[in-house]
This record gives structure tokens, C-alpha cells and sequence, in this order.
């Protein structure tokens, strides 16, 4: 058996500084490299997982616009979940204790709106926080006269820049349970996230002229704006004419849960968000 040379090792002298620059970047590179591949390869692996019955049940049970799409869209979504339940992280709040059944239902929904598109969508969503129902946030609001008031609020969800989404589980419950109304808190926080991933609703104040997506839906906002000044009756929620980050996420809603309605009422729109989402769930099945 032969001993190390340490002493030779140690007594040579380090490489100059251009090698060690050289496997310095050599070794980022493989980080940035590597880590998008090992991250597909695990999403591939995810993917071809069939879910267990378990979690079917639950689907059944709890979320009745799944049985609404094709059976392709179906099986993409099961994959989409997979893939989001391995990422995500779920954090039980004011003593809730996240089950099985919550995650499944809330991975059903966040999935929606990324079922033509990718999983990478979400990839800056980090963890979905579950209160067991509506959780009250405290505000502060200063008026023109720099008059400051605090108050409470409120809340079935919120969407948070950095990645978070909030959630009451009694109202993502009710969100499931009737697929066809046009509200759904879980579908509404998560087109959140995808304005904040692309930038949806960042031109839609400025006066709308042309018919891309900005001219489509700007005006299509404005117009529900005017509807709701004068308090009339409006297929999206006049919610949407809060601003036109709301808007884009009231318009996702009905577009999910009553596109039959939005592709007759506001066709243009129907027809953006269609690209935007590569579906069409105007030819899905009835509720
Ligand atoms: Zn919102």
C-alpha cells in the first residue's frame, strides 16, 4: 500500500489565477447548465406518474370542472398537478392543518390556467399559505389630504409579488363546488401570478388603439369601468374595474367558468385570452 504525497501536494504551488478563473466558470457553467436540466428531468419523471386513486376521488368530490375538459386536457392536467405539488410548498395558518384533500383540490384549480401553457409559468410561485376561511389584513390608506386611516379587511385570497399566494380554504371550497359562476378565488390569485410573470395588465390604462391584446382587453376594461360607475349589470364581475391587474384576473374566472357567455358577450376578449391561455373552453363540455 502506497501513502498519499501530501508533502509533495501541499509544496506545490497553485495554479496561476487564469486557471482558476478557467474552473471557476467552468463549474458555473455546469450549475446553470445542469440545474435546468436535472429540473426537467424530474419534471418528466413527475409527469408520467399516474395519480393515485385517492387524489382522483378527490377530484371528483371536490372540483366538478375537471370532469368538464376532454380527456387529454385531463390527463395533462394530472401531470401539471404533480408537478406543482412537488414544488410547492402548502403552510397551514391560524391553526389549519393542510391535508391531502386541500392540496389536491388547490392544485386542481392553480392548474387551470397553466394547462395549455407550461410548468415553468410557475416556476417564481414558492408556497401557498391556507387560512381555514376568510383571513382579515389590516390597511392603511391616506387621502388626498394626507389624512392617514387604518381599517381591516376581509380577504378569500391574495397574490404576493413574491411568489406567495394566500388562500381561505373555505372559499376555495365554494370556488369548486360551482363551476360555473364566474368566481373562483384560486383561478383569480394564480392569473395573478402569471400578469406578474409577463406583464398582462401593464399597458391596459393607456387608450386603447389597435387590436392586440393591450387594445382588446384596455378597452374591454374600460368599458366595464363605465358599467360600473353607472352601477349597471355587467358579465364580469365589476371587481375587475378596480384596476387592470383585477380585471385580467376577473376576466381569467369567466373565462374558465362561464366561457360559453364570455365567447358570445366579448368575443375580442374571448379571443386574447384563448391565445394567451392555448385553450378553449367554450367547447368543453356543459356544467
Ligand atoms: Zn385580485
Amino acid at each position: 500500500m502506497r501513502g498519499i504525497p501530501w508533502g509533495s501536494i501541499l509544496a506545490s504551488p497553485l495554479p496561476p489565477p487564469s486557471v482558476l478563473l478557467l474552473i471557476l466558470t467552468v463549474l458555473v457553467l455546469a450549475v446553470l447548465v445542469g440545474r435546468p436540466l436535472w429540473v426537467a428531468r424530474q419534471r418528466r419523471r413527475l409527469r408520467a406518474q399516474p395519480l393515485p386513486p385517492f387524489w382522483l376521488r378527490i377530484l371528483q368530490r371536490r372540483v366538478p370542472l375537471v370532469a368538464r375538459l376532454p380527456a387529454p386536457l385531463q390527463a395533462t392536467l394530472h401531470a401539471r398537478m404533480r408537478v406543482f405539488l412537488a414544488d410547492k410548498a402548502f403552510i397551514g395558518c391560524r391553526g389549519l392543518e393542510v391535508t391531502e384533500e386541500m392540496r389536491v383540490t388547490v392544485a386542481a384549480l392553480a392548474c387551470l390556467p397553466i394547462l395549455g401553457r407550461d410548468d415553468s409559468d410557475y416556476d417564481r410561485v414558492r408556497q401557498i399559505l391556507l387560512y381555514p376561511d376568510a383571513f382579515v389584513v389590516r390597511l392603511r390608506h391616506q387621502d388626498r389630504a394626507g389624512v392617514v386611516s387604518d381599517g381591516e379587511e376581509a380577504r378569500a385570497g391574495e397574490s404576493w409579488h413574491e411568489g406567495q399566494v394566500v388562500l381561505s380554504w373555505a372559499d376555495t371550497l365554494d370556488s369548486a363546488a360551482v363551476p360555473d359562476d364566474g368566481y373562483n378565488v384560486v383561478i383569480h390569485e394564480f392569473a395573478h401570478q402569471l400578469d406578474d410573470a409577463h406583464g398582462l395588465s401593464v399597458d391596459l390604462e393607456a387608450p386603447p388603439s389597435g387590436h392586440d391584446w393591450a387594445a382588446v382587453l384596455g378597452e374591454a376594461y374600460h368599458r366595464l369601468v363605465d358599467a360600473a360607475d353607472r352601477d349597471a349589470a355587467t358579465l364580469l364581475d365589476p371587481y375587475g374595474a378596480t384596476d387592470p391587474c383585477e380585471f385580467f384576473a376577473v376576466a381569467s374566472e369567466a373565462f374558465f367558468e362561464q366561457a360559453a357567455q364570455l365567447a358570445e358577450g366579448e368575443p375580442a376578449l374571448y379571443a386574447q385570452l384563448q391565445r394567451f391561455y392555448r385553450l378553449d373552453p367554450a367547447r368543453w363540455a356543459a356544467a
